[in-house]
């Protein structure tokens, strides 16, 4: 695992999804090196980096060409060439078109578009597929959660609120993160 102070950032694309998470989603997904994996709105490449240490190939997609560039570069500045990743610069829906089969689908943007990328994750996700959402918005949790039930999954939510401390010379000065929501199902 990399530290978030590992990763290149820039002004503007968000991320990196911070480690407690990056955590969190590794485990939850039960990665191997034979799973191709989507990273739907890859902003930084803080999931993509750590997926693809893992697995077999990673598909990075973002819709903001300046998320691909700092992705690119957070992978050769992080794994030095050695990595499996195609990214995939377009609307997420119109790149899951593209692809054929996948194992795990981390879905980090949605846009307004969450139910049509689910539609699409659903029929390309192979037998024992993951399915793992990461959610800021309340709203964007109630539609992943409503849909995955649509969709014939047994969602699992939980809702994650991370400290860490800062190590000042008085004492240890705790600091919140943004609470997040990670939304997670697997297809049986
Ligand atoms: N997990 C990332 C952070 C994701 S931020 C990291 O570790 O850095 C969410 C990203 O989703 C943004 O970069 C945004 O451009 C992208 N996004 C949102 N909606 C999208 C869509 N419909 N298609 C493609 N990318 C999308």
């Amino acid at each position: 695992m990399f530290n978030d102070n590992d990763f290149i950032k820039i002004c503007e694309v968000p991320g990196p999804t911070k480690e407690a998470i990056r955590a969190l989603l590794l485990y939850k997904s039960d990665i191997s090196d034979d799973d191709i994996v989507v990273d739907v709105g890859c902003g930084t490449g803080g999931l993509t980096v750590e997926f693809a240490q893992r697995a077999k190939k990673v598909y990075s997609i973002d819709k903001n060409p300046e998320a691909v560039k700092v992705t690119e570069r957070n992978l050769k500045k992080l794994l030095k060439d050695d990595y499996n990743v195609e990214l995939m610069e377009d609307d997420a829906v119109n790149a899951l078109k593209k692809i054929d089969n996948m194992d795990i689908a981390v879905i980090g943007g949605s846009g307004r578009e969450l139910e049509t990328i689910l539609d699409i994750v659903n029929e390309k996700l192979n037998p024992k597929g993951r399915i793992l959402i990461t959610s800021i918005l309340v709203d964007t949790k109630v539609e992943a959660v409503n849909k995955l039930k649509d969709l014939n999954y047994n969602p699992q939510f939980m809702e994650i609120n991370v400290s860490k401390g800062r190590i000042l010379d008085r004492g240890i000065l705790m600091k919140a993160e943004n609470p997040i929501g990670i939304i997670t199902a697997s297809k049986h």
